[in-house]
This record gives C-alpha cells, structure tokens and sequence, in this order.
C-alpha cells in the first residue's frame, strides 16, 4: 500500500546575517519532533486503514483482513484467540497511548473496536504492531539505552535526546534481556588456542561486595571468543557451564591461563592444561618467600630469576616456516630453564625456605605449558591474563558509572553484552537485528523536497 506523506516546513531567513552553523544547529533541532511527527501519522493512517478493512467486511474480501483483528476471545478463561474479522468502530481509547522511543515520548490516540462475533473490545492497531498489551517501549529505544551504557554515556542518551529513563529503568532493561539464552552456540576446542579466567570485586546493592568472573577463548586467529559471565558463582558452577557449550570432551592440550584465583587449579582439566599467569607467577613467588621470612631486597633476585626464566619469547612467524635452529634455541632455553628452576626448587628447600619451595614445586608443571603447546603444535597462546584484566577494567568503569548497586543478573548480563560487542561485533549485530525483526516490510524514501513561498504572503 503506497501512500505520501506531505511536509510543510515554515522557515524565516535573516537575508545577509544568517550562518551555516545556525542553519545547521536548528535543523539538528528538528529531528527528533519532526521524526516524532512523521511516526505518528504514519501510525494514525494505518490504525484508520485497519479499522476500515475490518468493519466494512462488505468492501473488502477476507484476504485483505490477513495479519488483522487478532485479539483475546471475550470471556474466555483459557486466552485462546477469537476467529472474529469483523469489527464495530468504538472510537478512540479515553488515554492516549504512551511510547518512548528513539525519537522521543510519543503520545498516541488509538481506535477502539468491539468485535461482532464475541463482543470484546480491543485496539486493533496494537495487535497489527505486534505491541503487547503492556509494551511502554519500541525495541530500538532499548537497543539505544544499551548502546549507551556500554558507551558510558547514559548522560548524553538522556540529556540529548529527551529520552525519559531513570537508572532504575536501565537495570529493569538489562535484566529483562535475552543475551543469557542467546550466544550460547557450543564452541568447538579445536579452534582455541587459550581459555582465560579471572574475577574481579563489584559493588553491588547496599553496597555489598559480589565478584564477577569471566572465562574466555582466544581463537587461534587471535580473536576474543567470550565463553561466559557470572556474578558470585562458584568456580565449579562456572565450569560445569562453560563444559556444556565445549562440544568434545577429549584432552585437546588448550593452556588454561589463570592468576593466583584459588579453586582453578583444576578447571576444565578434561579439556585444557592450565597454566599460571607468568606475571602473577612470580609475584607469587615474592609472597612465598616474604612467608618464609625474607625481606624483598632478598627474595628481589630470585623472583627476578624466576621471571627471566619462564618469559621465554617466542621467535614470530609461521611456524612451518622457522628454521629448525630456532626452534632448537627455544627448546633449549626450555630446558635448561626447567632444570633451573628444579635447582631453585632444591636451594630454596635447603635454604629453609619452604613455601617459597613449594610455591615453585605447585608451579613448575604448568609454567611452561603454552612453550610446549608451541614446541608440538606451533600455536602461540597468551602468557598473561592481561587481556581479561583489560576487560574487566571496561566493565568495572561502567558499573562505577551506571551500574552502581546493581543486581546479579544485571552486572552478568551487562558484562556479557560488553564482552560480545567489544569482541563479536557481528554477531552482536546480528543479535540486534534479528531482535528488531527487521524484515523488508516498510519502507519509506525522500520523495521531493521543494521550496515554495508562503501561503500567507
Ligand atoms: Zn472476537
């Protein structure tokens, strides 16, 4: 159904003193109510349209009544739909209909209709909008909100556009999403090169402090691939989770990277080696040896030691590509290191250094495993759990903004959609699209636009 829409714009041009930039700055200002205008009307010509085709039955066949007139059966305790099409005008509803949206608040007047074959009365132009009974918001209003609090610039959202939403009215979209049942497609290990965890504090309500951790996958192309987020979730809950979307179960030599979180030593240990971050290695090492009694100036030469002799650096490039005299050196420098740190481990346990001793003994099995990945397969994977600690920085300075005293599910929903639009931003995208239904059904274009001398004059 092609219809037109006629504009008239009123303008008044101070000839010989007006600039580019005031044209400009009060054009901007049209916007949104010229917008706001244009939704309405179209809206208003579409609600009459509807009301036409469904009370003059006598005009129009059934098939101009299709995806029209769906409503509640009067009476019925089940809720099932009534197979009524044919309508009586009841006029508009008393209240105008309030939508926020992109544009801004719309206020609109709506049809009423009572329907000939059970009675009820309904707005036939809501059910044709597929707006729920109770729906207050368009989608891409919520999209926009979220947009904005990833951004972090929930002030200019509300100030710039005159949307009308509180901080509390954020949470109610956030919790209210559907990110938890999306992205939740099983990954494939074989693609991994790393799987990366790590928690960090939140303030949440009442200021309480929770924790929020993070799992992710680095691809072998280098990518982020987020596996999941949750708030004050026990780690074993947290991998019983990731394991369910890991699509083989068979030993597949992955480093698992971690800090110093206790209860990781054996996380996902089915699918993944883990090793400790390095930085956070020999950090740990200093806090040993600090137990046992040392002051830093003495444990400073062998937490040093320690770093020299797990940061071994892998040469670039293909690794089919390297000379085998490189890969010699690296294998080399391995082993020796090991022997090294073996040595150390002897020192320290005669030195009397004993949690010092045993810091490195728990250690030692799982420092050099992204070396041993590369030595067998070439795959380099990260040393450090830099890269989530990037991340949560992101997300703990838009909970300090925005998120302040947040719920669970709010600060876990909230951190995965900042994770998968910072890291996947075509499937966030898509997400987006698919939630807009965003179909080929309307579609609008700039017919003409001309200039015309007032009526008045
Ligand atoms: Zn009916």
């Amino acid at each position: 159904m092609e219809q037109e829409i006629h504009i008239t714009l009123r303008f008044n041009l101070a000839t010989g003193k007006v600039g580019l930039n005031e044209i400009v700055y009060k054009l901007k200002e049209l916007q949104n109510p010229l917008m706001l205008k244009i939704l309405e009307i179209i809206l208003t010509g579409y609600d009459d349209l509807i009301s036409e085709r469904l009370s003059r039955t006598d005009i129009y066949p059934s098939k101009d009544r299709k995806g029209l007139g769906r409503h509640l059966r009067r009476g019925d305790s089940q809720e099932r739909f009534c197979r009524g099409r044919k309508i009586r005008k009841r006029g508009y509803r008393k209240d105008n209909r309030r939508f926020s949206t992109v544009f801004g608040k719309l206020d609109l007047r709506l049809r009423m209709a009572k329907c000939c074959n059970c009675d009820a009365y309904y707005s036939p132009l809501l059910s044709a909008l597929k707006v729920g009974r109770y729906a207050r918001r368009e989608k891409n209003f919520e999209h926009e909100v979220i947009e904005s609090v990833i951004d972090t610039n929930y002030r200019r959202l509300i100030d710039g556009r005159s949307i009308d939403i509180s901080l509390g009215g954020i949470h109610n979209i956030v919790v209210g999403s559907d990110i938890d049942e999306n992205f939740q497609e099983p990954i494939c290990p074989k693609e991994l090169s790393a799987i990366v965890a790590d928690g960090t504090g939140v303030k949440q309500q009442k200021g309480r402090k929770g924790e929020l951790r993070t799992v992710i996958g680095i691809t072998k192309a280098g990518r982020v691939e987020p596996l999941g987020s949750f708030s004050n979730t026990p780690w074993s809950e947290i991998e019983h989770t990731i394991k369910k979307r890991i699509k083989e179960a068979e030993p597949l030599n992955i480093p698992f990277i971690y800090d110093s979180e206790p209860g990781l030593d054996d996380f996902l240990a089915d699918v993944a080696e883990s090793q400790r971050c390095t930085w956070h290695g020999s950090r740990g090492l200093y806090h040993s040896l600090w137990q046992d009694g040392l002051k830093k100036k003495d444990s400073q030469p062998e937490t040093d030691k320690i770093k020299q002799l797990i940061g071994i650096e892998l040469p670039e490039g293909d690794f089919e590509l390297l000379r085998e005299e490189d890969k010699q050196q690296v294998k080399t420098k391995y082993e020796s290191s090991k022997t090294e740190i073996r040595e150390l481990i002897k020192t320290f346990r005669e030195k009397g250094y004993n949690r010092g001793a045993s810091y490195l003994e728990n250690l030692s099995d799982r420092l050099f495993t992204n070396i041993e990945l590369w030595l067998k397969t070439g795959v380099i994977a990260p040393k450090t759990t830099s890269l989530l600690e990037r991340l949560f920085r992101e997300i703990g300075r838009r909970l300090k903004k925005i998120a302040w005293g947040w719920s669970d599910k709010a600060v876990t929903n909230i951190s995965k959609m900042i994770m998968i639009r910072q890291y996947s931003r075509d499937k966030w995208e898509k997400y987006w699209k698919e939630k807009l239904g965003i179909k080929g059904y309307f579609d609008i274009e700039i017919g003409a636009v001309k200039l015309s001398p007032c009526e008045d004059f």
